[in-house]
């Protein structure tokens, strides 16, 4: 068969890319070797927000009686938590199933791998081979978990999130290694289900791509909801014990030991397309080079997603990647920004960001304001019961740069900073629109005019 695109993988990089392609009038294929969705929707974003909501509605309820509201006896059910989940990712994916079918993309259930220029070979899941056509072809084969080689990692009761998120355990000891945006919001589920949680990190500091004032925020946090945080944490070896697990560490110099009856090992994903090809596709650090249309160093072969190198791996990043390559195979204009891409933490409250953060505008010597607010004086949030803080930076001309939320409703927040960051909306500008009460937006407007002066 002869197409104008294949794209292969068919996560949110991928289908994205071939319904954009479809509406631009190409003749698109997609395949998959596993399951439609790809990590977000099957073992990533979605599952662990369903979770996350869970966790959150439990905690809710057992602070009912703050609320006025009396709620006894409430406790998690594993298996209907596992019965919510398969239900949430089974409808969701049959909705894409739907949706591809019902745009003309043909879906191809099988392993894909580039023959030659122009040419894709599907290993089909019934043995067959069938070679695929096309004048470009889209790798969006997305990552999976990496695993360091620490002795004991493949003991069992030692997960990745794919197995800890299939398997749902229930845990009374979870220890996770690794407090990057997947480590600390399972430890957010499992602190919520009533585990005792330790998240080991080997760097200063939990979530290391954040700013270091909303990692010290979150850190506070999860020691007030009894997290423990051990930074600067090396870990040696995971061995099994009467009890159940230990995992050993140093912490510095000095070896320590922690019980467990699940470890969780979230260091990272990793993505390659080692085999994929038979071109050597610049790459950088096992992550693909690409320009800003998203093409490789190999002509009409183009990557999207957690593979391409320098962007977050974010399941909006594949979405926009995929839909700006779209376009370039297409030979038309995408306005879709890459340089402004928000990033949430779904912890309790959120985190996001968007931009320059403080530390950075600091460190580009540039002139540039912050504007803060204490969400424990916003009504909403007080009603909610949750505090944090907001931030917004401004340069030196008073035009919004970057925007950062630990807070109710964060995850909406950011967008409106976005929008405003990439419209070059002043705080001036920002400030003057009327926003409702009480919301938590409300203080949006209130940060923004903390970077006005006003005359007296
Ligand atoms: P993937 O989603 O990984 O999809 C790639 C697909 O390609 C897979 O289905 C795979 O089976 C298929 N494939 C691979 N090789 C081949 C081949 N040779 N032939 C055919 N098919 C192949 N991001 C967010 O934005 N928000 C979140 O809240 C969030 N939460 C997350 C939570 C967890 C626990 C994890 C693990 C990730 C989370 N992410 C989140 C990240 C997000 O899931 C990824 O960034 C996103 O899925 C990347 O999309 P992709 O299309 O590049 O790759």
């Amino acid at each position: 068969m002869n197409y104008d695109i294949i794209i292969i993988g068919g996560g949110p990089g991928g289908y994205s890319c071939a319904l954009r392609a479809v509406q631009y009038g190409l003749r698109a294929a997609l395949i998959e070797k596993d399951l439609l969705g790809g990590t977000c929707l099957n073992r990533g974003c979605i599952p662990t927000k369903t979770l996350l909501f869970a966790a959150g509605l439990l905690s809710s309820m057992k602070q009912g009686a703050r609320f006025g509201v009396a709620a006894d006896n409430v406790r998690p059910d594993y298996e209907a938590l596992r019965a919510r989940c398969a239900e949430v990712t089974g409808q969701l994916r049959n909705g894409l199933t739907k949706l591809l079918k019902q745009q003309k993309v043909d879906v191809y259930a099988g392993e894909g791998r580039v023959t030659a220029a122009g040419e894709v070979t599907v290993a089909c899941a019934d043995g067959t081979e069938t070679v695929l056509t096309a004048g470009d072809i889209v790798l969006a084969t997305g990552s999976v978990p990496a695993v360091p080689p620490i002795p004991g990692a493949d003991l069992a009761g030692v997960y990745t999130s794919d197995t800890l998120l299939s398997d749902l355990p229930e845990l009374s000891r979870l220890v996770i290694i690794g407090g990057g945006v997947i480590g600390t919001e399972f430890a957010e589920v499992y602190r919520a289900l009533g585990a005792e949680v330790t998240v080991i990190e080997a760097m200063p500091r939990i979530l290391p791509p954040m700013s270091a004032d909303l990692a010290r925020h979150l850190a506070a946090d999860f020691r007030k909801k009894g997290v423990k945080v051990i930074a600067k944490a090396s870990v040696t070896e995971i061995v099994r014990t009467d009890g159940g697990l230990a995992v050993r560490y140093t912490l510095a110099d000095k070896p320590q030991e922690i019980a467990a009856d699940g470890v969780l090992i979230a260091t990272g994903r990793r993505a390659g397309v080692a085999g994929l090809t038979p071109f050597a596709l610049k790459e950088d650090r096992r992550r693909v080079v690409v320009d800003e249309h998203c093409r490789t160093s190999e002509p009409h072969v183009y990557a999207i997603g957690d593979i391409t190198a320098g962007f977050p791996q974010l399941a909006h990043t594949a979405e926009a990647q995929g839909k700006i390559a779209a376009a370039a195979v297409a030979g038309k204009a995408s306005a879709i920004r890459l340089d402004l891409i928000p990033s949430v933490v779904y912890t309790r409250p959120e985190i996001a960001s968007v931009g320059v953060s403080e530390e950075e505008a600091k460190a580009s010597g540039a002139p540039y304001k912050v504007g803060r607010a204490m969400m424990g004086a916003n009504a909403k949030s007080l009603i909610a019961g949750e505090a944090g803080y907001m931030k917004l930076i401004a340069d030196g001309e008073g035009r919004l740069i970057g925007a950062e939320f630990q807070c109710e409703e964060a995850s909406n927040l950011v967008s409106e900073a976005t929008l405003a960051i990439a419209a070059g909306l002043t705080a001036e500008t920002f400030a003057s629109i009327v926003r409702p009460h009480p919301s938590v937006e409300e203080a949006m407007g209130e940060t923004a005019e903390g970077l006005l002066s006003f005359e007296k």
